[in-house]
């Protein structure tokens, strides 16, 4: 096997079009390579500049999950964190988490930071929504998202060869709407996301003077049907409330209950 280091998103997209598979940290990979044989070429990321960066709103898809700090929202940072052993989250990438695996216990916090994608494809690079990047499993270059007001993130603790654990992300985001005949008025959006199974249920509400309560508004919808979640999500909207009313005394500040 080859395996590729691109240190341009040229020389990435030609690999990729002489067939080269996407590599991360080999932690999933290698024992399906080992069993079944390896490819030809492979393709690390792991000299890209644009898929080694993280900041505020943006995160490379050749970042170790160990890397993942304080810079992105808490609710990222705090799915990172959850993410297997230290030896995993040292050696495991963005990209073969939220492309590449089944858990992908980033997810979650992706959605409801409203990431989009940027992946490479043979006929260039281009910016799309995490469903496409799911289904089809193209090359993550990286995500971009908005600093949301407040975030946080819950993993519930489980047996590791039983299902997977229960997971509940939620994200309050600044919005200014437009009441019809009024004044532009200063509001909040819910978005939160719950994994049930392998699948990840997302919802979004308003929080606003005139709009219901956000749990009055969440009853309505599939968040509340996955079982053991709703208290969870409960929990973490008072949060994110509080945090709303407290809002421009600190940006995003983790209000972590995990
Ligand atoms: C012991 C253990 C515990 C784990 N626990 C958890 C957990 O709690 N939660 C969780 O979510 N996951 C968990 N995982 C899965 C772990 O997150 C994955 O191993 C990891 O996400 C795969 O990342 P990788 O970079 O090693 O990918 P690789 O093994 O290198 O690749 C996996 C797949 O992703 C593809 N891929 C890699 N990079 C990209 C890219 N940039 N774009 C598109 N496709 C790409 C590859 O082609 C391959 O198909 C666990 C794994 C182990 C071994």
């Amino acid at each position: 096997m080859w395996v590729h280091l691109p240190r341009t998103v040229a020389e990435a997209r030609e690999h990729l079009g002489e067939g080269a598979v996407p590599i991360g940290g080999a932690t999933l990979v290698w024992a399906t390579w080992q069993r079944d044989g390896f490819p030809e070429q492979a393709m690390s990321l792991s000299r890209l500049p644009q898929a080694n960066v993280v900041g505020p709103e943006e995160l490379g898809g050749a970042v170790v999950l160990s890397r993942i700090d304080g810079q992105v929202p808490h609710v990222l940072r705090a799915a990172a964190a959850a993410v297997g052993t230290g030896a995993v989250r040292r050696t495991a990438t963005v990209g073969g988490n939220i492309a590449g695996s089944a858990l992908r216990c980033l997810l979650p916090a992706a959605l409801v930071l409203e990431a989009r994608a940027t992946v490479l494809a043979p006929h260039g690079v281009y910016e799309t929504d995490l469903a496409e990047v799911t289904a089809k499993r193209p090359v993550l270059l990286g995500l971009r998202w908005r600093t949301p007001v407040a975030s946080a993130y819950r993993k519930v603790p489980a047996e590791a060869s039983g299902a997977p654990p229960l997971v509940v992300a939620t994200a309050l985001h600044a919005e200014t709407g437009t009441a019809t005949g009024a004044a532009p008025r200063a509001g909040h959006r819910l978005r939160a996301a719950v994994r049930d199974g392998y699948d990840v249920v997302t919802a979004t509400v308003t929080c606003g003077p005139d709009a219901a309560r956000p749990m009055d508004q969440l009853r309505g919808t599939p968040l509340a049907d996955v079982p053991g979640a709703w208290d969870l999500i409960g929990e973490q909207v008072a949060m994110l409330v509080a945090a709303a009313s407290a809002e421009g005394k600190a940006a995003d500040e983790p209000r972590r209950r995990d």
